[in-house]
C-alpha cells in the first residue's frame, strides 16, 4: 500500500467532469484575473459563511498580512498569537515590524490558552490573532471577551478550520473565521477546501474593513492608477476560483469524510494507553484538516519509519514551536518559556486523513500502528 497525508487524485476524479468544464469556460473566456468566477466563487462563500464580505487573494498567508495591513497598527504594536501554528501566523506579524508577542497553548485542544493570552496583554496590545488549528476553533468566548475588555482587534487564522462551526455560551452558532473583526483562509492545495494551486480570502462583516482591505490586495488603489496607500498585488486567478466554486458545495461532505476517518482512528487507538487521540472542545466541532495524535512514551523516530517502511505517509506538525525557530529567537523567550508547546512538538504526530480514505486503509494504517506501539 501507498498511503499518502492526503489523496487529492482520488479527490479529483470523482468531480472531474464538472471541474475541467469550470476550468475549460475560464479558457474559453480567456478572463485568467478577476474573472466572473472570481465573483461567483466570493459570492458562494460569502453566502456559505453566513458573512457580509469575502475577499479572495493569493494565499493564506497575503490575507493575513492583508488584514494586519488594513488596520490602523503602526510599527512596535504588539500582536498576540500562539507559539504553536504554521509560522505564516507570526511571519506577517513581523514583516509588518509589528512585534509577535506568542503565548503558549492548551494541552487537550493544541489551542490559544485564553489565561495565558490575558496575561499577555501590555498597553501596546493592539491585536490577538487566534489560530483554529487542526480543525477546531480557539475558545473564541474567552478570546472576544478579553479583545472587548481591552479594545482588541481579532484577526482570526482560519487556514485549517473552513466549515467548522463555533458554538457560544450563548447558544449562537457562527461559522470559523467569522467571529473576530476579520477572518483569514487558505486555499493551498492540501487544506479543506483545496485549490490546484495558490489561493486565499479574507471575511469580514465590517464594511470599512473590507473597503480597506479591497484597496490593499490591489495596490493600495482605489481609482485606477490613483494610489493612496501602500498596497499589495494579490489575487485569486479566475482558473483556482473555478475550482473552488465547484468543490465548496461539497465542503460540509469533505468534512463528514474526514469526521469518519477520525472516529475509526478514535475507536482504534481507545484502549492504548501510549497514544493520546485528539479531543474536541464541547463548544466546537472539528472539521479534521489534520488528525493529530500525542504520544506518550513512544519512541517517535522508530514509529515513522515504520510506518514509512509499510508505505504509510505520516508527518509531525509542529516539530519546533515558533519561540524556537532560529529567525524568531527573541530574548523573550527562552527554552522551556511555553512548556506545553514544546511538550507538544516533541511528542505529535499526524496520520493520514483526507476524504478518500477506505476501511481498508484505514484499518492497516491502525494496524499497523499498535504492531509499533504494543511492541
Ligand atoms: C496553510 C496555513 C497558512 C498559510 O496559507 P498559505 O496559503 O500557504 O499561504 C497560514 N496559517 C496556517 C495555520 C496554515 O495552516
Amino acid at each position: 500500500m501507498n498511503i499518502p497525508m492526503v489523496d487529492l487524485q482520488g479527490q479529483y476524479r470523482k468531480l472531474k467532469t464538472e471541474i475541467d468544464s469550470e476550468i475549460q469556460k475560464v479558457l474559453d473566456s480567456s478572463t485568467y484575473i478577476n474573472g466572473p468566477a472570481v465573483n461567483e466563487f466570493a459570492a458562494d462563500l460569502a453566502k456559505y459563511l453566513g458573512v457580509k464580505h469575502v475577499i479572495p487573494c493569493a494565499n493564506g498567508t497575503d490575507a493575513l498580512q492583508v488584514a494586519m495591513m488594513a488596520l490602523d497598527l503602526k510599527p512596535g504594536d504588539e500582536v498576540i498569537t500562539t507559539t504553536f501554528t504554521f509560522i505564516a501566523t507570526a511571519e506577517v506579524i513581523a514583516l509588518l515590524g509589528l512585534t509577535p508577542v506568542l503565548v503558549d497553548v492548551l494541552e487537550d485542544t493544541m489551542n490559544i490558552d485564553p489565561a495565558a493570552l490575558r496575561k499577555a496583554i501590555t498597553p501596546k496590545t493592539k491585536a490577538i490573532v487566534p489560530v483554529h488549528l487542526f480543525g477546531q476553533c480557539a475558545n473564541m468566548d474567552e478570546i472576544m471577551a478579553i479583545a472587548e475588555e481591552h479594545n482588541l482587534y481579532v484577526i482570526e487564522d482560519n487556514a485549517q478550520a473552513i466549515g467548522a462551526n463555533y458554538t457560544f455560551k450563548n447558544g449562537t452558532v457562527k461559522k470559523a473565521g467569522t467571529i473576530g473583526h476579520i477572518g483569514c483562509t487558505s486555499f493551498f492545495p492540501s487544506k479543506n477546501l483545496g485549490a490546484y494551486g495558490d489561493g486565499g480570502a479574507i471575511f469580514t462583516n465590517d464594511d470599512k474593513m473590507a473597503e480597506q482591505m479591497r484597496v490593499v490586495v490591489n495596490h493600495g488603489m482605489k481609482v485606477r492608477y490613483y494610489h493612496d496607500y501602500v498596497g499589495i498585488n494579490s489575487r485569486l486567478d479566475s482558473i483556482q476560483a473555478a475550482i473552488l466554486k465547484v468543490k465548496l458545495p461539497h465542503l460540509d461532505d469533505f468534512a463528514k469524510a474526514r469526521n469518519y476517518a477520525a472516529n475509526y482512528y478514535n475507536t482504534a487507538f481507545a484502549s492504548c494507553e501510549k497514544i493520546i487521540t485528539p479531543i474536541t472542545a464541547d463548544f466546537t466541532d472539528h472539521v479534521f484538516h489534520q488528525y493529530t495524535l500525542v504520544l506518550n512514551q513512544v519512541d517517535r523516530e522508530g514509529l515513522q519509519k515504520h510506518l514509512s517502511d509499510k508505505g504509510i505517509s505520516n508527518a509531525v506538525y509542529y516539530p519546533v514551536p515558533l519561540h524556537q525557530q532560529k529567525a524568531y529567537r527573541d530574548e523573550r523567550y527562552q527554552d522551556g518559556a511555553f512548556p506545553v508547546a514544546e511538550k507538544l512538538a516533541a511528542n505529535v504526530m499526524s496520520l493520514p486523513i483526507h476524504t478518500e480514505l477506505t476501511d481498508e486503509q484505514l484499518k492497516f494504517i491502525t494496524d499497523a500502528v499498535l504492531e509499533f506501539v504494543n511492541k
